[in-house]
């Protein structure tokens, strides 16, 4: 049988490019300890998967188990209080740094794709629109059957997905990363938050075009144009293509500067801004804001005496759903009903229909006004979405710090208003060196600029009221 190595050794022919810095020494590193950090990535494949599949095997925590008493709730807090909020974190400061080296989906799908068939990229797969249809199903599958709160649930959504990874991975590619450049669930938000990291691998043209060297390949796992390579958005940050015809190295610049750029791919443009407006600022948002909100016990209550008066659809009153459709925890007194499911789908989908409807109309009215294009508009609210995200997720964690007595009220609402705030800043920051250049009259972008505002206040608002009735 032949065996196929993984290649960890350093190609001989990648040399830094001169006058290499701090930051681009750092990509160096990347690319010479190799060997170091597939270790570090096996490392945490073992704890992704000692922390998805033992939860389950385990008897349910009993009511008066804390954080630190039983692994369960431990992998939780894991899980959804720590990884989640600070890869978002990591991933707004460092790029997808986490993508290229920390991933487990990544780590398995391309150790899939180098011990699988080969078979070329088919076009249905590299359809523009699974990253936010895979977000989307995802987000709303999860809210279905708690995925914060259970093992098995965990288990499905993310144990799911890692399967789909390695099958994918075993089909497509031959040793690449098929899955996460076209249909993992978070590649578009990753893409997204990414567009605003202080550092990101290049390539100089004139490097390029000047260098004499040996042909030399590059094991890129996304498949990207390395000759063109300016951009972080699709960019693992692995570090393998650094000193590549002493042209690629990692570069420091301008958080946000991505933002600046006319896209190269106004499709990929759209994708993000579509994402961006119905994804984070739709679907997401009212994922994280459904069970705290009055609104969402007004629907369950007028969608419940609807039923008992009308006598009609009694069955919506049950708990017959299995569990990996609705939550169905009897132990944990924990049971949705058919007409929870119903009424979750209800909130979340006529927000993103009402929230993100507004935001685009508002866009595309600034776009008119500005002369920029409306996509290019909405994605200078990309700091707002991150925090969006990291604040939403960050509920879980203090709501398990909380169960050991780590809870701070008004600092913690202090520092969400704070970051909040701060997200804000950055985002007019963005749209007014955007709007600046924009080809429109004077006043016409002065508009535009009052439209964004009122984008950015109004989901800060929302977040305020959650904050508020919480
Ligand atoms: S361009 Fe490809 S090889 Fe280079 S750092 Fe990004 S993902 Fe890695």
């Amino acid at each position: 049988m032949s065996r196929r190595l993984i290649p960890i050794a350093v190609s001989p022919a990648a040399q830094p490019p001169a006058g290499i810095d701090g930051v681009a020494r750092w990509g160096e590193a990347l690319r010479r300890h190799r060997g170091w950090v597939l270790c570090l990535q096996w490392a945490v494949v073992l704890l992704y998967l000692t922390l998805v599949i033992l939860p389950v095997l385990l008897p349910p925590p009993p009511e008066s188990a804390r954080l630190l008493d039983h692994l369960t709730l431990f992998a939780q807090f894991l899980f959804w209080g720590i990884w989640w909020p600070f890869v978002i974190l990591s991933v707004m400061l460092s790029g997808r740094l986490w993508c290229g080296t920390l991933c487990p989906e990544g780590t398995l799908t391309e150790w899939a794709s180098r011990h699988g068939l080969g078979r070329s990229i088919p076009r249905w797969l590299r359809w523009g629109g699974w990253p936010l249809l895979a977000f989307v199903w995802t987000t709303v599958w999860g809210q279905l059957i708690s995925v914060y709160e259970y093992p098995r649930a965990t288990l499905l959504i993310l144990g799911g997905s890692t399967v789909l990874a390695m099958g994918v991975g075993w089909v497509y590619g031959r040793g690449k990363r098929v899955w996460c450049r076209y249909l993992c669930p978070v590649s578009g938000v990753f893409g997204l938050l990414a567009r605003l990291a202080p550092l990101h691998y290049r390539a100089d043209a004139a490097a390029w075009r000047a260098h004499a060297g040996p042909a030399q390949r590059v094991d890129c796992p996304p498949l990207l144009d390395l000759r063109h390579l300016d951009a972080a958005a699709d960019c693992h940050a692995c570090g393998r293509c650094s000193g590549h015809r002493q042209a690629i190295a990692l570069r420091g610049r301008w958080p946000g500067a991505e933002l600046l750029q006319s896209a190269r791919d106004p499709q990929a443009r759209l994708q993000a801004a579509l994402l961006l407006v119905y994804g984070l600022f739709g679907v997401a948002l009212a994922a994280f804001q459904w069970s705290g909100s009055p609104l969402w016990v007004a629907l369950k209550q007028a969608a419940v005496d609807a039923v008992l008066e009308g006598g009609l659809g009694l069955w919506l009153l049950e708990d017959t759903a299995p569990w990996w459709l609705l939550t169905h925890e009897p132990q944990a007194q924990d049971v949705f009903l058919w007409i929870d499911g119903l009424c979750i789908l209800v909130y979340i989908g006529t927000a993103t229909v009402l929230v993100g409807g507004l935001l685009h109309l508002l866009l595309r009215i600034a776009a008119r006004c500005s002369g920029l294009d409306w996509a290019q508009l909405a994605l200078t609210m990309t700091p707002l979405g991150a925090m969006t995200l990291f604040v939403g997720l960050s509920q879980m964690t203090l709501s398990q710090l909380r169960t050991v007595g780590l809870a701070w009220p008004s600092f913690v609402l202090a520092a969400r208003l704070g970051l909040l705030g701060a997200a804000t800043l950055w985002s007019l920051a963005i749209a007014g060196m955007n709007l600046k250049r924009a080809p429109g009259q004077a006043a016409g972008r002065w508009l535009a600029g009052l439209l964004l505002l009122t984008c950015l206040l109004l989901m800060d608002g929302l977040w305020w009221r959650h904050f508020v009735h919480a």
